[in-house]
C-alpha cells in the first residue's frame, strides 16, 4: 500500500507527523507538503511562478506552493509510482460544514480523487491544538483500524473523497464512527476592523463566534455527541433536485 500524505498546516506541523506515524503501520508513505502554513487556500493552483520541490529526507519533500500544487507534483512527478490513495491532514482545526470550501486540507484529498485516487481527509475538530495536542497523539492508535478499513473496502466510492472529523477527546472517550452529511456554519463578528500602524483603516478576517447548526445526522453533531464524523463528498456541485424541476423555472431563451 503507497500513501501520499500532505496537508495545509505546512510540513512541520504536528497533525501531518501524526497522520504519517498512522500511515506508516499500514504501508509506505511519501510526504510532499507546503513548506508553510497554506490553511484556507481551497483548491488554489500556483500558475504564476514555478514551484521548488525541497528533499527532506527519504519520500519527504517540501514545496513553496499550495496543497493542490502538492499532490498534482507528487503524482505526476515526484513519485515513482502512483499512489494507491492520498491522505491529507491532520488539519489542525475542525473542516465541517462550509469549512470544506475553504480548506486546503479537503482540498488536497480533491486533487487526489480528480486525479483518479482514493483520497480521505482528516481533521482534528479541537479549539486549541496546544491544550489537545496530548489528545491528538492518543488518537493515532485510533487512526489506524479506521484507516485499515477504509485502504481494505472492497470498494472505495467511486467518484467520492471521505472528510473524517475527530472530536478532540481522549482516544477512550470516543464513542464511535459516524457516517454524516454536511452541517451548516455560522460565523459571526469574524471580520475585526482594526488600524495599521499609520492610522489607516484595515480589516482582518478571523476571530469572533462560530456556530453550526445541522440535522441529527450531519457532521458537527457527531463531534458533539463525541464521534468521529465521517463525510463523504463528491466534485460535482450540480444541483440534481433543481434540474428535475427545470421546466418550472427555465425556458430556453
Ligand atoms: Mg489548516
Amino acid at each position: 500500500m503507497r500513501f501520499l500524505c500532505t496537508n495545509d498546516d505546512g510540513i512541520l506541523a504536528h497533525g501531518l507527523d501524526c497522520l504519517v506515524r498512522a500511515a506508516e503501520q499500514i504501508g509506505d508513505v511519501t510526504v510532499v507538503a507546503p513548506d508553510r502554513e497554506q490553511s484556507a487556500t481551497s483548491h488554489s493552483l500556483t500558475l504564476h511562478h514555478p514551484l521548488r520541490p525541497v528533499r527532506r529526507g527519504e519520500h519527504r519533500f517540501q514545496v513553496d506552493g499550495t496543497p493542490t500544487d502538492c499532490v498534482m507534483l507528487a503524482v505526476e512527478a515526484l513519485m515513482d509510482t502512483r499512489p494507491d490513495f492520498v491522505l491529507s491532514g491532520i488539519n489542525h482545526g475542525q473542516n465541517m460544514g462550509e469549512d470544506v470550501l475553504y480548506s486546503g486540507t479537503v482540498s488536497a484529498a480533491m486533487e487526489g480523487l480528480a486525479l483518479g485516487i482514493p483520497s480521505v481527509a482528516f481533521s482534528f475538530a479541537g479549539g486549541d491544538l496546544r491544550a489537545d495536542i496530548a489528545k491528538l497523539d492518543e488518537q493515532v492508535e485510533l487512526l489506524v483500524p479506521l484507516l485499515r478499513h477504509l485502504t481494505s473496502l472492497p470498494a472505495f466510492p467511486e467518484g467520492t473523497l471521505l472528510n473524517v472529523n475527530l472530536p478532540p477527546l481522549r482516544a477512550d472517550e470516543i464513542k464511535g464512527i459516524r457516517l454524516t452529511r454536511l452541517g451548516r456554519r455560522v460565523y459571526s463578528n469574524s471580520i475585526q476592523p482594526m488600524q495599521d500602524p499609520w492610522g489607516r483603516k484595515i480589516f482582518w478576517i478571523g476571530g469572533g463566534e462560530i456556530s453550526w447548526t445541522g440535522s441529527d445526522d450531519s457532521d458537527f453533531q457527531a463531534i458533539r455527541d463525541g464521534f468521529v464524523s465521517v463525510t463523504p463528498l463528491h466534485l460535482d456541485l450540480t444541483h440534481r433536485d433543481m434540474l428535475e424541476t427545470s421546466e418550472r423555472w427555465w425556458r430556453a431563451p
